[in-house]
C-alpha cells in the first residue's frame, strides 16, 4: 500500500535513535528514516489488497514478520516474535513513515474513521498501553478471582496519559505520576479525565508502596521502574513498557524478589502492539473522544511543518507531551 503521510508523532525512541543508543538502517542503507507513529491516507495500492479505499485515512503498525515466520509472527502475533529477528518502521531495519511517502504491507495496516483525522497520529502510542493493559486483565484473570479497583501510572507522556485514560474507561480509580508540578499541563489533563496527578517531587513513591492493583510503568527511568515494583499491593501486577538503560540503576535485589513471592505479584514487560492491538485502539480513541471531549487534542502540544524538522527532535517545553511533523 501506498501512503500520503499526514503526520508523524515524535517520542523518546526516535530520540534514543538519533542519539545512537537504540535502532538500525535498512541493510544497504547508510541512513534510516524516522516515524513509526504516523497518520496517513492511502495513496494506491497494489492488486489483492481487500477493504480500502484511495483517500482512506490509516495508521500502520510498526512491527513486521521476522525472516525465520516463527510461531508467533506467522500467528499475527509479530508483536510476540521469539526470534528477536523482526524489523520496526522507523525503527529497525526499515524506514520509517517521516517522508511524503511510504510504502508498507496492507496487512499491517488499521482504517480510522473521518472523526479521528486531528488526533489518529495518537493511535500507535495508545497501542502500547492497549496491549500492556489487556495483558494485564489476561493474566490476572487467569490466575485467581480479581476485581481490581485501583492503578496508578508511572508517567505522563502521551503514554502514561494515554493508559490513564484506558484505565478510566475501565472504571478503576486512577493515580498518575509525573514530575511536572500540578498546575502543569500534564497535571490538568489527568484531571480533566477524572484521575488523581501526583507530583512526585513533591509526593515521594515511596509514601504509596503497596497501594494499588494495578501499575503500569511508562517513564522508562530504571530507578522508577525499580521503585515501581513495591508499589502494588498483594496479588498485583505492574507491567513495564519503557526501553531501560542498563547500569544506571542499583535496588535491593532481595527485597524485590522476596515481595514479589510474598505478595503474588506479577512483573511483566509488554513491547510493541500486532494489528488486533491498533483495531481495538481506534475503537477506544472514539469512545476517549466522546467521553472528554479535547483530551486527545491537548495531548498533542506542538505541530512543527516538515520544513522545520529540526525543532520537532529538539528538546521542547516544561509542557511539551506530544510533537507531531505534519506533511
Ligand atoms: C514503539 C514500538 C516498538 C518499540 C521498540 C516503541 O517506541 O512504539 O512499536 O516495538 O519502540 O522498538
Amino acid at each position: 500500500m501506498l501512503l500520503r503521510v499526514l503526520r508523524v508523532g515524535v517520542c523518546g525512541t526516535d530520540m534514543d535513535i538519533i542519539s545512537g543508543f537504540y535502532g538500525e538502517a535498512p541493510v544497504g542503507s547508510p541512513y534510516l528514516i524516522l516515524g513509526h507513529e504516523s497518520l496517513s491516507r492511502v495513496e494506491d495500492f497494489g492488486p489483492g489488497v481487500q477493504g480500502f479505499r484511495r483517500g482512506d485515512l490509516v495508521v500502520p503498525t510498526v512491527r513486521r514478520n521476522c525472516r525465520e515466520n516463527c510461531l508467533n509472527c506467522r500467528s499475527g502475533e509479530s508483536d510476540m516474535c521469539l526470534t528477536g529477528h523482526y524489523k520496526e518502521h522507523g525503527i529497525k531495519g526499515l524506514h520509517g513513515f517521516a517522508s511524503e511517502f511510504a510504502v508498507t504491507d496492507a496487512r499491517f495496516v488499521a482504517k480510522l474513521p473521518e472523526t479521528l483525522s486531528e488526533v489518529g497520529v495518537l493511535l500507535e502510542p495508545l497501542t502500547i498501553a492497549e496491549k500492556g493493559i489487556n495483558q494485564i486483565f489476561l493474566m490476572q484473570h487467569a490466575r485467581m478471582k480479581w476485581k481490581p479497583k485501583t492503578a496508578l501510572v508511572l508517567g505522563s507522556g502521551a503514554v502514561g496519559l494515554l493508559a490513564t485514560a484506558l484505565l478510566e474507561l475501565k472504571g478503576l480509580e486512577v493515580t498518575a505520576v509525573a514530575t511536572k508540578p500540578p498546575d502543569s499541563l500534564k497535571a490538568k489533563l489527568v484531571s480533566s479525565i477524572g484521575g488523581t496527578y501526583v507530583d512526585s517531587e513533591m509526593t515521594p513513591l515511596s509514601s504509596m508502596e503497596n497501594r494499588f492493583d494495578i501499575v503500569f510503568e511508562a517513564t522508562g527511568a530504571s530507578s522508577v521502574a525499580l521503585e515501581a515494583q513495591n508499589l502494588c499491593d498483594a496479588n498485583g501486577v505492574v507491567s513495564f513498557v519503557g526501553i531501560y538503560r542498563s547500569k544506571v540503576a542499583t535496588e535491593d535485589a532481595g527485597r524485590v524478589f522476596t515481595n514479589l513471592v510474598l505478595g503474588n505479584r506479577l512483573y511483566f514487560g509488554s513491547v510493541n502492539a500486532n494489528i488486533s492491538y491498533f483495531r481495538q485502539g481506534v475503537l477506544d480513541l472514539v469512545k476517549i473522544r466522546k467521553k472528554w471531549g479535547g483530551f486527545l487534542e491537548q495531548i498533542i502540544t506542538e505541530k512543527v511543518p516538515i520544513s522545520e524538522w529540526e525543532k520537532a527532535y529538539s528538546p521542547r517545553g516544561e509542557d511539551d507531551v506530544k510533537t507531531v511533523l505534519q506533511f
